[in-house]
């Protein structure tokens, strides 16, 4: 029985690489079957694993670790905690969309825009930052978001 004693600084450090390889051994079966079909426009293409807002894997692993924490140090058997934190991942849906290159720009600057829609997105000009491009491939995507 390994215990893990220490920061949540040095669960990542330490601990966070193996549970990374883990996740991405699980993100890839899962692209594989999905056969290149992205999620955003239906289109066949080389697809990316683009994280769910508010699902990172971090933000997963700091809630999962809570109830270990005293006083900032974190005390717990590393393959119990490591099982919880992938089982956190499942399904793999819930915290991935797979994606094209450009659905993955546009459901990224989605979650930036969302993130600060206090800050102008307009220019000067009267232009929007948005590139001609993500707006061209905007239309034809459906609201998934
Ligand atoms: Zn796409």
């Amino acid at each position: 029985m390994a215990i893990f004693e220490g920061s949540i600084q040095e669960f990542h450090y330490f601990i966070g690489p193996r549970i990374r390889n883990a996740i991405n051994n699980l993100t890839r079966k899962h692209r594989q079957n999905l056969k290149g079909i992205c999620e955003g426009c239906g289109q066949k293409n080389e697809l990316h694993s683009a994280h769910v807002h508010g699902r990172e894997r971090r933000t997963i692993i700091e809630t999962i670790l809570k109830p270990y924490i005293d006083s900032k140090i974190i005390n717990c058997n590393i393959e119990e905690a490591e099982n919880k934190i992938l089982n956190a991942h499942l399904p793999i849906e819930s915290c991935f969309k797979f994606l094209c290159h450009s659905c993955h720009v546009i459901y990224d600057s989605n979650v930036k825009a969302t993130k600060h829609s206090k800050e102008s997105t307009t220019l000067p000009n009267g232009q929007n930052k948005e590139s001609e491009e993500i707006e061209k491939v905007r239309r034809k995507v459906p609201l998934w978001f």
